[in-house]
Order: C-alpha cells, then structure tokens, then sequence
C-alpha cells in the first residue's frame, strides 16, 4: 500500500530512515525519498533537517538536494533561506535539469513568475543544445517555461513550438496552461474559470509530486529459480504465485494499468530468496507473510535497485528471455 495520510507518510519516512542505517551504500536515495515522505506528512522541519545532514556528507547530487531543500523551506515561512539556496543554484549553474526544475517551480508557487521564467531560461539555454536531443526531463523545462510564459502572457517563441509539439495528453499545452484563457474569450462564467485553474494546478500539482519522489513505483520480479525456492520454503505465498508463467504475465500487466492510470516512473526490481529473508529478519517479521512483499519492492526501490520499465521495443525484455522487449512481454 502506499502511504496516503500524513501519520502514513511519517511512518514511512521513519522505516526509509531505519533502512539507511543498514544500507550506507545507498543512504542517499533512501534519506532522500523519507525526506520527501515527511514533506507530505506535513514535517517539513524534519524533512530539512534530512537535507542538511545529506548535505553534511558528500551526496552525489547536491543541487538537487539544495533544491529541493529551498523548495521545502520557503513551503514552511523560511523564504530568505529559500532564496539564497536558489541564488546559490542558479551561481552553480548545474548541468542535471532537476534541480534547475525544482527551483524554477518553486519561484512559480510563490508567485515570482519572472524569477521563474528566468530559472527556465537559463537551464533551457544551459542544458538544450542542437546536438542534443531532447530528454523528457529537458523538454520538461520547456514545458515548464511554456506555463510560466503562458501565465506572463509572453507571445510564443521558438522553444514554445517544441514544448507544444513535444506534448503528449489529451489536453493541447496552450490551453492546459492557459488559465486567462476564458477570461480572453469574453466568458464571464466563474465555474467555467474555476475548473480550467483546477486543472492547471492538478498539472503543476502532478510534476511537483513526481519531482519530490523522483523514485520508480517498483514490481517484484522472481528469477524462475528464486521463485521455486521461495515457495518451497514457504508454502503460504503460493496464493501469490500460481506459476512463474503467470508471475511474469502479472507483472507486465500490472505496470501496463499503472502507466495507464498516469502512473510515471515505473520499474522493476530482482527478488532473491537471500536478500527477502534478510529483508523479513530486519522487519523482525516471517518471510512467510505476504504483506512483507510489497514492502520489500519499496524498499529495494529505494535503495535505487529498479530497472526502468518499460524498454525501449529493441531492447532485451526485462524477464531475462534475452528476445527483445517488443517480441517477448512487450509484445501487444
Ligand atoms: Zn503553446
Ligand atoms: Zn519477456
């Protein structure tokens, strides 16, 4: 299940925290996913003392912890320390796009949309050249850029015609982000207006969350052999797996309705018989239980072990046939 009321959230956070403790290796991912799991149980005090100590310890990533640090702080009334952390970014001039994002978003939230145009701006000009093609999270700035100009009531430019071209979903970009839009078109119906700034929220609302969990809702997949092991030595998870036939079939399907539902940042992690048992012993809890299974796909997803779902057609599938994806279980 995952957490949705903020004593889940805090919970959650605490058993990331726990589990860092016993994974050093990857304590960043972890700290950083129970940080975001405190933002969204409302404690955000805790939340940034998570991004100090981060910050405290060599990361990997510290512009995006800085980021996501500003973003947290000015949620919670400390807006100058906000703004020197984002001034501090924007100095640094990072090559990842996240944190460029973060910041960006952050300055939009409080209503500093020129400040956020220009954040936009200068990642897009930083990091979108014309010998690179465009990832999704460089077309996310412009995405971005094009909301915020769409907002200033900027006329279109060049990097505008990407974002809209680029734009996958039912709604065009011009008229997600257009929230003057009815205003424009003389409609003086507030229920009308009501529901198009809802909408424009419920986007933005949908990137923010995706941004503060940049970690994949992760199946579990068991290798044939591991499978067999598992369910000779407990018995009691058979009623989760008829056969490994039908493991993998589930699997597929399952991240196939979740991308379906807009689901973004999908994958996969590998199971073994070892690593669940040492999993269940350090949750003091049986191996035999099939609520320990979902958890233990959290948690290995956390410590940053999930494959990407899905591949790319030509790619191998990931249930390790070695056929290519789009020949195998990416087959329509
Ligand atoms: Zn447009
Ligand atoms: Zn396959």
């Amino acid at each position: 299940m995952r957490p949705d009321t903020p004593a889940e959230h805090i919970a959650e956070a605490e058993r990331l925290i726990r589990t860092a403790t016993r994974y050093p290796e990857d304590q960043e991912p972890l700290l950083l996913q129970a940080a975001a799991h405190l933002e969204l149980g409302d404690a955000r005090d805790r939340a940034s003392a998570l991004y100090d100590q981060l910050l405290s310890e060599a990361p990997g990533n510290p512009q995006l912890i800085k980021a996501l640090q500003a973003a947290n702080l000015w949620e919670y009334g400390h807006e100058a320390e906000a703004r020197a952390l984002i001034s501090g970014i924007r100095a640094a001039s990072p090559k990842d796009p996240a944190p460029w994002e973060v910041i960006a978003e952050t300055l939009e939230t409080h209503d500093e949309l020129e400040a956020s145009h220009d954040c936009f701006t200068e990642a897009a000009s930083l990091l979108i050249t014309d010998d690179d093609p465009l990832t999704p999270a460089t077309t996310a700035l412009l995405t971005g850029r094009h909301r915020v100009r769409r907002l200033l009531a900027r006329p279109h430019d060049d990097w505008d015609m990407v974002a809209d071209t680029r734009h996958i979903g039912p709604i065009p970009l011009d008229e997600l982000h257009d929230p003057k839009r009815i205003w424009a078109l003389g409609s003086d119906d507030p229920a009308e207006l009501r529901a198009e700034i809802a909408r424009l929220r419920a986007e933005l609302g949908d990137r923010r969350a995706a941004l503060s969990r940049p970690f994949p809702v992760a199946i579990l997949h068991w290798p044939q052999r591991e499978l067999a092991e598992l369910l000779t030595s407990y018995p009691t998870l058979a009623a989760e797996y008829t056969s490994h036939e039908t493991h993998l079939a589930a699997i597929e399907a399952s991240l196939r309705a979740l991308a379906a539902s807009g689901t973004t940042n999908l994958g996969i992690v590998t199971a073994s018989v070892p690593s669940y048992e040492a999993f269940a012993a350090s949750e003091k809890t049986s191996p035999a239980s099939p609520s320990l299974l979902a958890e233990y796909a959290t948690t290995l997803a956390a410590r940053g072990k999930a494959t990407t779902w899905p591949p790319t057609p030509t790619a191998t599938c990931w249930c390790t046939s070695g056929k290519p994806y789009a020949e195998c279980h990416g087959d329509k």
